[in-house]
């Protein structure tokens, strides 16, 4: 079917987080891994498709080189409606690469409107009179201020927006959403007439976010934001009866087969979580240094002892000083690689002795193994975690199952949690 909305996220954590939302509609979901060749895919395209990219922090032409990729094949696909997802911290530069790319999807688009709404009032990112609060300090004064890639100086969105931009960038603050849909369409119709393009629009809660997705959701052909103001859309277009919700799901067909858990998450979160997990199945911690030194063989034979339907955990995961020790002694870059390749290898060793349903912790660990895989495209199923949801993927003609979890995301039983809720669906 033609997708009824064609999403494109910046990062890979980022558009399994918007696919999740997205798919607690029940409606199918699909996320693909970097733009699909010409139309490979799109006679098989979804309700929502999301298209995973990795441009937070390219140089501007870049992004938009991928970008209008990515809208490109949404289109073919039949997509009519757009969404361009972006971090809830706004996480960007002074040069992008959040408005160049706004810009260049209205001019595919031929519209002359769009808004900008990163909140996530459940994760305590509100937006007040322009500026983005995260809990209850300012973007600038909160621990963003100091990422290393894109350091957040200031709070005020429609400061930040406006260097990004060629054309005016203005504000529907939280007066106006407070008085409804009706009110807010008003006043970016008025914003249109002094040739405002570019809108941020302020959002406290929930509520806000349903009101200003019923306020553009039929009028606007780009939304963007974060992945909270998507997940109110679906809603929204099964009640204008743009979208059918249908017997099947993507939870209809399961992956059996045996499980394992990689860990190369090193996040407190995930620290409890293998501790916890640790004590429940059989394991193996992965020393960089060792592997460094030894290679993986101990351990592909260690795995490959293990029956395939018993629960086993393999991990990287350290305390902070071990870390430090592994960086030293090999540098950031070679530690960090040596285990996503490790943990990458076995679980292509695993899929090969019958394993079909895998927990990953850690984003830059699930981007490594989602290639090292070769995976394309992953069918967003049921969410185990705020924000986590099980995929499911075809490897090798076989169908398997994911949970890709990055840092600090589900509680300290996920990994069980996980594994539970698969054979219950
Ligand atoms: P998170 O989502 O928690 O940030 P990531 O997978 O994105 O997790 O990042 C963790 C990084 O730490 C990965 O690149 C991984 O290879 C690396 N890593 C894991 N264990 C160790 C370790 N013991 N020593 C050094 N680096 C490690």
């Amino acid at each position: 079917m033609a997708p009824v909305l064609g999403c494109i996220a910046d990062d890979f954590t980022g558009a399994t987080d918007l696919a999740a939302l997205l798919a607690r509609s029940g409606l199918p979901v699909s996320l693909r891994v970097g733009v699909p060749a010409e139309t490979e895919g799109v006679a098989d395209a979804v309700a929502f498709e999301v298209i995973a990219l990795k441009c937070r922090t390219v140089p501007v032409e870049d992004a938009i080189a991928q970008t209008r990729q990515a809208y490109s094949w949404l289109k073919k696909a039949g997509a009519t409606r757009f969404f361009w997802k972006y971090c809830s911290t706004f996480d960007s530069t002074a040069e992008g690469n959040i408005g160049p790319v706004a810009e260049m999807l209205m001019a595919e688009l031929g519209t002359t409107q769009t808004i900008y709404c990163p909140a996530f009032p459940e994760n305590g990112r509100s937006i007040f009179m322009g500026h983005l609060f995260v809990g209850e300090q300012l973007l600038s004064e909160s621990p963003m201020r100091d990422h290393p890639l894109t350091p957040m100086r200031d709070s005020n969105l429609v400061r930040l927006l406006a260097p990004q931009v060629q054309k005016k960038v203005g504000l529907a603050n939280r007066l106006v959403v407070a008085k409804g849909t009706a009110a807010l369409q008003e006043k970016l119709e008025n914003l249109a007439s002094e040739g405002v393009m570019h809108v941020i629009t302020d959002a406290v809660s929930d509520q806000d976010l349903e009101t200003i997705a019923a306020a553009t959701a039929a009028n606007l052909p780009l939304l963007t934001g974060g992945s909270a103001i998507a997940g109110k859309l679906p809603r929204i277009y099964l009640e204008q009866g743009v979208v059918q919700l249908s017997a099947t799901s993507n939870s209809d067909s399961v992956p059996k087969g045996g499980q394992l858990v990689l860990s190369g998450s090193c996040s407190a979160m995930t620290r409890k979580q293998v501790a916890y997990y640790a004590s429940k199945s059989a394991s193996l911690r992965l020393d960089p240094v060792a592997l460094a030194g030894e290679g993986a063989g101990a351990a592909e034979a260690w795995l490959q002892q293990r029956s395939a339907e018993e629960p086993t955990l393999i991990f990287a995961t350290a305390e902070p000083e071990d870390v430090r020790k592994a960086q030293e002694k090999l540098g950031l870059e070679k530690a960090s690689q040596l285990v996503e390749q490790v943990l990458a290898d076995l679980a292509l060793q695993a899929f090969h002795s019958g394993v079909r349903r895998f927990v990953v912790a850690g984003g830059e660990t699930s981007g490594a193994i989602i290639q090292a895989l070769g995976i394309k495209r992953l069918d967003i199923g049921p969410e185990i975690a705020p924000g986590v949801p099980w995929t499911f993927a075809e490897l090798e003609g076989e169908r398997v199952a994911l949970a890709l979890k990055s840092g600090n995301f589900g509680g300290e039983a996920f990994f069980e949690d996980a594994f539970k809720l698969l054979e219950a669906a």
